[in-house]
C-alpha cells in the first residue's frame, strides 16, 4: 500500500512527466469520485488548464490545476502512468489526455483509492481530520501526540489522524531501526526515547522517499527488503520473524526490538 515515501515518488514522477503540458481531454471514472465530487467537475477544472504544482500530505496528493487542486489517494495499488496508449486502460479510472498526445493516468487495480477536488488543501487535510504529516510534524509537537494516545506504538504511528504518512510496511521500518517492539505501549515509553523515535521517522521516510521508494535501492541494514518469517536480520545474527499486531502482518528481530510494557 502506497505510504508517504511512494506518494513523494509519484509526485517527482507526475512533476517528470505532466507538469505544465495543457490537458486536451479528462476522462474520469465516476466510480473513483468522493464526496459528491462530478465527473463534470473534474473534466471541468482540468481539462484546458495543465497541472501546474504538486503537494503532499501523508497518503495524499495534490496536483493544482489553475485554481483548483486534484486530490489522489492510491488505496492499496494505486499508481500514475504516462503513455502514448493508456497502458493498463481496464484499471485506469482518470485518464488526463494531454494535448502532445501522452495520456497521464491513475491507475488503481483494487479501486481502493480515490480521486477528488478541492479549492484548499489545507481546508481538505483538516476536514478528512488527518494528522500532521509526518515529515514536516516537530519532535515537540510528535512527543506530545504520542503521549495522550493509548494502545501499541506501532498503531499509534499508524493512526492517519495522529500523524498522516506512516503504513504497515514503513512502520515495521521505523521501529526496528529505533529498536523498539511494536508491541510496545506508547504510554510507557520515556520522552527522550519519543525523541529517538521522531528522528528515526524523519530519516526513515526522507530516505526512501529520495531513494524513489525503490526498495532495491535501500540501505542494507534496512528491514523492508527481508520482509519474510525467518529472513536474517539486517542488523544482527538473530532472524525475522512475523507476527500479527492489530490484524496486521508485521515483522520483527526479537533481539534488536525492546519490549517496552
Ligand atoms: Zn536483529
Amino acid at each position: 500500500m502506497p505510504e508517504l515515501p511512494d506518494v513523494h515518488a509519484f509526485a517527482d514522477y507526475l512533476e517528470s512527466t505532466a507538469l505544465h503540458k495543457p490537458i486536451a481531454h479528462t476522462h474520469v471514472d465516476e466510480a473513483v469520485l468522493k464526496h459528491g465530487t462530478t465527473v463534470q467537475a473534474v473534466a471541468g477544472a482540468a481539462t484546458g488548464n495543465a497541472m501546474e504544482e504538486t503537494r503532499t500530505h501523508g497518503k495524499l496528493l495534490f496536483a493544482r490545476v489553475e485554481k483548483k487542486w486534484l486530490v489522489f489517494h492510491f488505496g492499496m495499488t494505486g499508481h500514475f502512468g504516462y503513455a502514448r496508449t493508456p497502458q493498463d486502460p481496464e484499471h485506469t479510472h482518470a485518464d488526463f489526455e494531454l494535448e502532445n498526445g501522452f495520456h497521464f493516468s491513475y491507475i488503481a487495480p483494487r479501486k481502493l483509492g480515490f480521486v477528488d477536488l478541492t479549492d484548499d488543501v489545507d481546508a481538505y487535510v483538516n476536514e478528512k481530520k488527518l494528522g500532521e504529516d509526518a515529515l514536516r510534524v516537530s519532535a515537540d509537537r510528535f512527543v506530545e501526540l504520542m503521549q495522550n494516545r493509548r494502545g501499541g506504538v506501532k498503531s499509534a504511528l499508524m493512526d492517519q489522524s495522529l500523524i498522516a504518512g506512516v503504513g504497515n510496511v514503513y512502520a515495521d521500518e521505523i521501529l526496528l531501526q529505533a529498536g523498539i517492539h511494536p508491541k510496545s505501549q506508547v504510554k510507557s515509553i520515556d520522552k527522550d526515547t519519543l525523541r529517538t523515535l521522531h528522528g528515526v521517522t524523519q530519516r526513515v521516510l526522507k530516505e526512501a522517499a529520495d531513494r524513489q521508494a525503490d526498495p532495491s535501492q535501500f540501505p542494507t541494514s534496512w528491514l523492508i527488503p527481508h520482509r519474510q518469517e525467518g529472513a536474517a536480520c539486517p542488523k544482527c545474527t538473530g532472524k525475522v520473524q512475523r507476527i500479527e499486531v492489530n490484524g496486521r502482518g508485521t515483522f520483527v528481530c526479537h533481539i534488536c526490538q525492546n519490549k517496552i510494557s
